[in-house]
């Protein structure tokens, strides 16, 4: 089985690969050339959708794509599908996590849960459609800590592990990540559906 990635994330592909490799997934990335997506749905799982049929409509073949964010329980949610561009086009990931912990200054230890959340989407060219959700709970520090990851993994605490995303090493984050979780389950679902059908 064979999927093109919406994505040309390298470290994204990357990831996905080592995920559905073992399952006998194949992935190969989206064309360099291909025009960009609008993402303009209302929750994770519409833009995730919204990618995946572009491409496998413009391609006639069997696309996947994920979106993701980090949602703050005190925040009711927020950023969500805004993680990424909520600060404005020019801010860094840096930028934004010291806004984020700005506005929870005043939001005391105990009361500081969060979730990354992931939804993986894969569209076959027939208009079948799949929708999976992993996420990853944790809790939202005061300050950055470790160096490694991207994104909010710095100020994001796993308890599990008392390590933020940015401390713990790369291979156990893509272990237990909302990411992991997401294509873990539609990879299993993938393999369902093609038993189902006898493929
Ligand atoms: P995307 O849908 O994978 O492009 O993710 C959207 C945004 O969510 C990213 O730009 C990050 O700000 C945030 N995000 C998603 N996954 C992660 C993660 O694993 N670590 C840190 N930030 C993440």
């Amino acid at each position: 089985m064979k999927f093109v990635l919406a994505s040309h994330n390298q470290g994204k592909i990357q990831e996905v690969r080592d995920i559905w490799e073992p399952l006998g997934i194949e992935i190969e990335p989206m064309p360099e050339d291909f025009p960009e997506i609008d993402e303009n749905g209302g929750s994770f799982a519409e833009n995730a959708l919204i990618k995946a049929r572009a491409v496998s409509q413009a391609l006639g073949m069997p696309a996947v794509a994920d979106d993701s964010g980090l949602e703050v329980d005190a925040l009711d949610g927020f950023p969500g599908i805004h993680s990424a561009r909520w600060a404005g086009p020019d801010a860094s990931a840096a930028d934004r996590n010291q806004l984020l912990l700005e506005r929870m200054l005043t939001i005391p230890e105990g009361q500081r849960g969060a979730q990354f959340v992931c939804v993986a989407a894969c569209v076959f060219p027939d208009g079948a459609e799949m929708a999976v959700r992993g996420q990853c709970r944790g809790a939202i520090l005061t300050e950055e800590r470790g160096r490694g990851g991207f994104g909010y993994d710095p100020i994001f605490c796993v308890p599990e592990y008392s390590c933020t995303f940015g401390e713990l090493a790369p291979d156990v984050k893509n272990s237990i990540s909302h990411r992991a979780r997401a294509f873990t389950a539609l990879g299993s679902a993938l393999l369902a559906r093609m038993e189902e059908k006898g493929d």
